[in-house]
């Protein structure tokens, strides 16, 4: 073990390339201000305080709007009639249908999607998607990837895409109102997250969101950055306990024509049955020219109408300080932009763009994020506001209200500094410098590539 941990420093020191970084820590008398290192350092895209989101929105494509049932999408068939600037002959306009047929037919694209797993289910999903080729769109349970991850590691692997389908499915706390629905996506995605290494932004309503989602629902998850994703086929295999695989298979099949079907199927536990009518609903789909494809953010989301029972639901509305803390933050997650790489001793974690902010040029994390991805503990105290840290050895405290951080040495010395220490999206952010330090982490170097900024810590 020691030996291992030898080995692995001298890899360190080897690959780390000493003297070529921005800064070099030892024996420099040059202060480290831990400031990042290029021009956008201030830019207010990476200030979550700031986050620019009426100037600079995400824009997701325009959804569309369905009825809870669905209309077919007919846009294809404008295409190939373009072509008919002059008046055309009967053989003529004959070829022009003949092409605008094959057109509509090679453009059929099927979404298979799949709700409520992992479970056993899932991996003879997985076997029959991998065995016809086929890549399908999986909408979990939080609690189920937290008890399965190897499942979420198996989608992941084979190319297949996750969605987020709240943490238990319970519709009387999901749909008491929209900040205990926030909290269980937040909550599910950070599973996912730890999981494959991604926070997925689509989003499926547990039931659907018609009769479940107002304005609300709608406009602060699409201000946040996620795509909600209803369906225009839905399978009835949770219709009632124990539907066969026959009827889910007509239910599945019933419309080849639409050039585009995003098909509701279950993989949690009990849908044995779905499994089984998959094959063939594959084939029939194979069979009818459709193309299998996943999810992801250039496919314009369908969305149920807002039903009169939802929007005249009595649900509280979050506050204003409530969105600007927690929606307006949140788009800097799914915004491109540069990795922060924190080597710190012989372990090392990545933030994602998002995952950190830089206010007047400073690193500012997320403290729990940080600590637990390096090593160390944190939990909240509620009577004192602040997060009190195990790590490295020393106990450090983020004083929220008191607006410092303060550590215990070993010999009961205590020792504090002002530091901005502030809750974002109901997590303490603190800069990282000041944290670093406080909890016995000297800085040795930072430095910015194009892809990525990194700091060294001892
Ligand atoms: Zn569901």
């Amino acid at each position: 073990m020691f030996r291992g941990l030898l080995i692995m420093a001298m890899a360190l020191l080897l690959t780390s390339g000493w003297g070529t970084d921005t800064y070099s820590g030892s024996g420099s008398a040059r202060p480290l201000p831990l400031q990042a290192t290029n021009a956008d350092a201030s830019s207010s895209q990476h200030n979550p305080l700031a986050a620019p989101v009426q100037a600079d929105p995400v824009t997701p494509a325009v959804p569309a709007v369905l009825e809870a049932t669905p209309i077919k999408n007919s846009t294809l068939n404008a295409v190939p009639i373009q072509h008919l600037a002059l008046p055309a002959t009967v053989a003529e306009t004959a070829v022009v249908q003949q092409v605008a047929a094959t057109a509509a037919k090679a453009a059929k694209t099927v979404y298979l999607t799949f709700d409520d797993g992992p479970s056993k289910i899932t991996r003879e999903v997985l076997d029959i998607l991998r065995k016809q080729g086929v890549k399908a769109t999986f909408f979990v349970l939080g609690n189920a990837a937290k008890s399965h991850p190897e499942l979420i590691n198996a989608i992941w692997e084979q190319g297949h895409a996750i969605g987020n389908h709240s943490y238990d499915h319970d519709y009387h706390n999901l749909y008491s109102g929209f900040t205990a629905f926030w909290n269980q996506i937040k909550q599910t995605e950070n599973v996912i997250r730890e999981i494959t290494g991604e926070r997925p932004r689509l989003v499926r309503a547990p039931g659907g969101t018609s009769g479940h989602f107002d304005d609300t629902y709608f406009q602060l998850l699409n201000q946040a950055g996620y795509l909600v994703m209803d369906w225009t086929v839905d399978s009835g295999d949770s219709r009632r306990k124990g539907v066969p695989a026959a009827e889910i298979l007509r239910e599945s099949t019933k419309d080849l024509t639409s050039s585009e079907v995003v098909l509701l199927l279950h993989d949690g536990g009990g849908h044995g049955e779905s499994a089984k009518a998959l094959p063939q609903i594959i084939a029939r789909y194979k069979a009818a020219g459709y193309t299998f494809k996943v999810l992801d953010d250039s496919v314009k989301p369908v969305q149920f109408r807002v039903s009169a029972k939802a929007a005249g639901l009595d649900r509280l509305k979050p506050s204003n300080a409530w969105i600007a803390s927690n929606i307006l933050p949140n788009v800097a997650l799914f915004q491109p932009g540069r990795t922060l790489a924190l080597e710190v001793g012989l372990l090392e974690a990545k933030l994602n763009p998002g995952e950190y902010s830089i206010i007047n040029g400073q690193y500012m994390v997320p403290l729990r994020a940080v600590v637990e991805r390096l090593g160390g503990q944190v939990r909240w105290d509620q009577t004192s506001r602040s997060g009190q840290v195990i790590w490295n050895g020393r106990t450090v405290t983020a004083d929220v209200s008191g607006g410092e951080l303060a550590v215990s040495l070993p010999g009961g010395a205590q020792e504090k500094r002002a530091a901005r220490v502030e809750i974002i999206g109901g997590a303490i952010w603190v800069p990282l410098r000041e944290l670093l330090e406080t909890a016995g982490h000297p800085l040795k170097a930072i430095s910015a590539t194009s892809e990525e900024r990194r700091v060294k810590a001892a």
